[in-house]
């Protein structure tokens, strides 16, 4: 059974990805990685290969190619080559902050923000998580005051993904002056460029994915324009939910395209290395274990595969969206584990790849909402519709 997903066109694009990963991001991922920090040129070298921003139109700077396999092509490149990190860069700004503007955001933002997002000179984060609350978000306490036609933001965000790289920031606030956990229509998103009371805290010393920068934020009365303001007052959270699909899509693409890779390397390890006078792929609990590793990569494979053309078809709903991340990043998480064991003790050294993809994998059931909140989001639709086919 062969993989029909892709033409063509994106094996076109694959090539220019893979080219552009050997050429920019290997030779230096491992100072990166040092550094908890990329270098900036990684994005306007991405920029110029026309690899980020694909879905903005063109009258914004891109090309209006909304079709995710193209995205999906670039994460299974980095994959490959365990550059997990560039991925995790590209789809905070891609598959969250890029999805809002183009629904909600007015010209004027689409026009100041989109074209250096395509270009590569706008890096962007996105600030919905705070010390106090990350899986519950109506617990958040930035808050938004209004100062004549401006904005005035308060408050402190932490673990943000491009945080201390970023010029900017979509940040989630509270505008509605309630304290507690607010109402739905409490909380608005606002476009934050840096700038005065604008500051990045502390770096955050990742256990993986170590190449790219999470940090905490702080706002300090940070003056924002009322034309800074993405959509309407009060409509933040819903508009979040509402993107939860490529959210949550872009992390099971991910997390497959790491299981499949540490299998890749897996094999080729366990091929190479010997115990016993045998090749360590001849004993029966390798060739077990790998059988067992390999049909769970093909199933997953076909359900994100799926899902990945139902969002295309714009029908993946937010509880298919939980379905796959849920499926995708806890197999990820238990497949990376297993290709470990399978490298001995090699396989605990960080030069190995597969110590690499086992700590990369050990986020994607934790960031852009835990395993339990999906089993929470799925649940509630049983509950809610228990006789409806699902
Ligand atoms: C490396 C990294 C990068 C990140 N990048 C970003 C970013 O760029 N922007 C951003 O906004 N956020 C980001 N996050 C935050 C991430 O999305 C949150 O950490 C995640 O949503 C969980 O929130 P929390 O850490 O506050 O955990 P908590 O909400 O405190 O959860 C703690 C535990 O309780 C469980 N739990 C919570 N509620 C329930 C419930 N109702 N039922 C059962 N169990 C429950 C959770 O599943 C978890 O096991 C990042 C996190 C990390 C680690």
């Amino acid at each position: 059974m062969e993989r029909t997903l892709f033409d063509e066109d994106h094996e076109l694009f694959r090539d220019i990805a893979r080219e552009f990963d050997e050429r920019t991001v290997s030779p230096h991922y491992a100072e990166w990685d040092r550094l908890h920090m990329m270098d900036r040129s990684v994005w306007t070298s991405a920029g110029e290969q026309g690899l980020l921003g694909l879905a903005v139109p063109e009258e914004f700077g891109g090309t209006g190619m909304p079709d995710y396999r193209f995205r999906m092509v670039l994460d299974e490149e980095f994959a490959r080559s365990n550059h997990l990190a560039v991925a995790l860069a590209f789809h905070l700004q891609d598959d969250l902050v890029l999805p809002h503007l183009l629904a909600h955001g007015s010209d004027d933002l689409k026009e100041r923000w989109l074209p250096g997002m395509v270009s590569g000179e706008i890096v962007t984060s996105c600030a919905w998580t705070e010390p106090g609350a990350g899986s519950d978000l109506r617990g958040i306490r930035t808050r938004a005051v209004r100062d004549g036609d401006d904005w005035l933001i308060t408050g402190q965000k932490v673990f943000i993904g491009n945080g201390i790289s970023g010029d900017a920031s979509l940040v989630l606030a509270r505008t509605d002056g309630s304290s507690g956990r607010g109402s739905s229509d409490a909380f608005s998103l606002f476009m934050v460029g840096k700038g005065e009371g604008y500051s990045p805290g502390r770096q955050l010393d990742k256990m993986g994915l170590r190449a790219s920068d999470t940090a905490e934020l702080f706002f300090d009365d940070v003056r924002v324009p009322g034309a800074d303001l993405v959509g309407e007052v009060g409509q933040g959270l819903r508009y979040s939910l509402e993107q939860l699909p490529q959210a949550r899509l872009g992390i099971a693409v991910a997390a497959t395209a790491l299981a499949r890779a540490s299998y890749e390397q897996t094999v080729r390890y366990v091929s190479e290395r010997s115990a016993f006078g045998e090749r360590v792929l001849d004993f029966q609990n390798t060739r077990h274990v790998l059988a067992d590793i390999l049909t769970e990569i093909r199933v997953t494979e076909g359900f994100v595969d799926r899902a990945v053309l139902a969002f295309n078809a714009g029908s993946l709903t937010p509880v298919d969206a939980a379905q796959v991340k849920l499926w995708a990043s806890e197999r990820a998480t238990s497949i990376t584990d297993r290709c470990l064991q399978l490298h001995g003790g090699y396989g605990y050294i960080l030069e190995y790849p597969v110590s690499q993809a086992f700590l990369a994998a050990r986020l994607l059931t934790i960031f852009g909402g835990t395993s339990e909140i999906m089993r929470e989001s799925i649940g509630r639709s049983i509950a809610d519709q228990p006789t409806r086919r699902k």
